[in-house]
């Protein structure tokens, strides 16, 4: 795949808006993102993140955040503030301020009291096992219940002495009057309002009844002039709702619902309810661990907001499913980071090695670039010592066929620097490796060496200058591509357990200022990123955002 960005792809949405617009139904698009604040957003939020507030941006038209706020007991201001601080990080701004599906409670009750009016709702005393009862399945239509035809006057007053607090949690509900032997179950009076004594964290307790999702959206969406509802497809069963609501009540405006597909990302979990799981039960280390797939864990992981948007469009909007491996996500990521991340040279994994032809005290620096094709970033000293570290890796005693790397006898170029071969092998009484004997050829700086050819390349640094850093390996976090596609399997059985690797390396003496959030190349090992919480100036942390390669491509042949 190219690098470059795609250009704007076409969908489905886009047709029916691109017609709206020509029919002059529209003279400009207001599209929302209507986040429910009881958890933190994940891969599958940005999808839509980037499809409203993209849409707006493209169209000239208006985005609006709001929260859908009608579940007290599981929502939370910091859960609201995540939220908002994900968006603007993606790089999206809604229109105007937050908005809150609570600011319209008086509004949205004043239109319950006008279907109550009109004999389209009534309040209903069956108990919610009655009420399941009544409501039917797929296959037998669900019957009347015993409440449904008391008067206009009765109904008024018992949904005011609702409000008023006169009836226990749950005792009493408020319904649509629509139809229980709709072959819809979302059309067999739907509960519309539901009696709930629970702070709220806007309206405190102001209010002891608050109303159903279904009946809050549509209202909320009509209220903001939203004109392309945009939702995912389990709400397609829920529009013929949508829609009665708003014809039976005196708003001017009849937004419409379109659904697409959700994204389904290969080899994590895109459900709030799982990932709070995963949190709780400690299996991360919280919401914003970089091996989370939400926007937080994300950033933190290095994740830029232009690979992830790029990654939105790449997947693209149907209504056909769309389930994506996670090797797409990594490329998106990997290439906008191949474009933007200076390379500089780190050791994961080091193993000291003392070039024995090299007089010890003497440093030799060379200059060298940090990005192959942006002069502009400049360039940085790189300091060659009589004690260097190498990547353990690459270096083998009893190397493989067509091994490129150092082995005893054997030379490879060091980067930016001499060519050098190994001499000697010292190891400690288990018989590992400890350190390497080599030395350089004084006549291959910047030049081939007369008589042979060296093909391998390796990193390294010199001892006396690198900066030691914490360095944290991170992988996928499942080992199979859907762990809960098994419902009587827990997702957690396939938690990778090398998700996590924490290691002691050097890094290059060059990024000793990077604050928190700084994005590298470390040459021939992938694109790191110094962590939002725990790296310090002068205490480096990296986090690895993603391999060079996809290595999970090749061990699956
Ligand atoms: P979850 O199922 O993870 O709890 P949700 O749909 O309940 O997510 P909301 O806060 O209600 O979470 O979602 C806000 C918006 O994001 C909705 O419009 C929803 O359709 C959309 N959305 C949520 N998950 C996905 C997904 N996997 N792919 C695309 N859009 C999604
Ligand atoms: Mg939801």
């Amino acid at each position: 795949m190219s690098s470059a960005p795609l250009p704007v792809i076409s969908n489905f949405i886009r047709t029916i808006i691109d017609a709206d617009l020509a029919s002059g139904k529209h003279r400009s698009i207001v599209t929302r993102f209507p986040p429910e604040p009881n958890g933190y957003l994940h891969v599958g939020h940005a999808k839509s993140i980037c499809l409203n507030f993209g849409l707006a941006q493209d169209y000239q038209g208006k985005c609006n955040l709001r929260f859908d706020d009608t579940n007290p007991e599981k929502e939370s201001e910091e859960y609201a503030q995540s939220i908002q601080d994900d968006v603007r990080w993606l790089g999206f701004q809604w229109d105007g301020e937050v908005r809150w599906a609570s600011d319209y409670f008086e509004q949205l009750y004043q239109y319950a009291v006008e279907l109550i009016q009109k004999g389209l709702a009534y309040v209903d005393d069956l108990t919610p096992e009655q009420m399941r009862e009544y409501r039917g399945t797929l296959t037998r239509a669900g019957k009347n219940s015993p409440y449904r035809e008391r008067s206009v006057a009765e109904n008024l007053g018992l949904f005011a002495r609702m409000r008023g607090g006169e009836f226990a949690d749950g005792s009493r509900v408020l319904r649509a009057k629509i139809d229980m032997a709709s072959g819809n179950i979302n059309m067999r009076d739907p509960a519309i309002y539901r009696i709930r004594r629970v702070h709220h964290i806007r309206t405190g307790d102001k209010w002891c009844i608050y109303p159903m999702y279904d009946y809050t959206h549509c209202i909320s969406d009509a209220l903001e002039g939203i004109t392309h509802s945009l939702c995912t497809l389990e709400f397609e069963d829920h529009r013929p709702l949508y829609d009665w609501v708003l014809d039976n009540i005196t708003i001017p405006c009849h937004p419409r619902q379109y659904e697409f597909s959700r994204l389904e990302l290969h080899y994590t979990i895109t459900s709030k309810r799982k990932l709070l799981q995963l949190v709780n039960e400690k299996h991360v280390s919280g919401w914003d661990d970089p091996r989370m797939p939400t926007i937080q864990g994300m950033r933190r992981r290095g994740y830029t907001p232009e690979g992830i948007r790029e990654f939105a469009k790449r997947i693209g909007i149907s209504k056909s499913d769309n389930t994506v491996d996670m090797a797409v996500l990594e490329s998106a990521i990997r290439e906008d980071l191949e474009a933007r991340a200076p390379r500089v040279m780190a050791i994961v994994n080091p193993l000291k090695v003392v070039i024995t032809n090299f007089v010890a005290g003497q440093t030799e620096s060379r200059e060298a670039g940090f990005h192959p094709q942006h002069p502009e970033f400049g360039a940085r000293l790189v300091p060659f010592n009589k004690d260097i570290w190498i990547e353990a890796d690459d270096f083998s005693e009893s190397p493989p066929a067509g091994w490129q790397r150092l082995t005893v006898g054997g030379e490879v170029r060091l980067r930016y620097s001499y060519i050098m071969r190994c001499d000697e092998v010292i190891k400690d009484a288990a018989g590992n490796v400890i350190e390497l004997r080599c030395s350089i050829d004084a006549e291959t700086l910047g030049k081939n060496p007369v008589g042979r050819k060296v093909k391998g390349v390796i990193h390294w640094l010199s001892c006396t200058h690198a900066l030691p850093a914490e360095i944290r390996l991170y992988d996928r976090l499942f080992t199979v591509p859907e762990p809960d596609a098994d419902k009587t399997i827990d997702f957690c059985t396939y938690l990778n357990p090398d998700s996590l690797v924490t290691t002691r390396g050097w890094v290059e003496a060059c990024v000793k200022d990077a604050i928190p959030e700084t994005r590298y190349q470390f040459e021939r090992l992938g694109y790191f990123c110094t962590d939002r919480r725990d790296h310090r100036p002068g205490k480096p942390v990296f986090n690895r955002t993603v391999t060079l390669k996809d290595h999970w491509a090749k061990e699956q042949g």
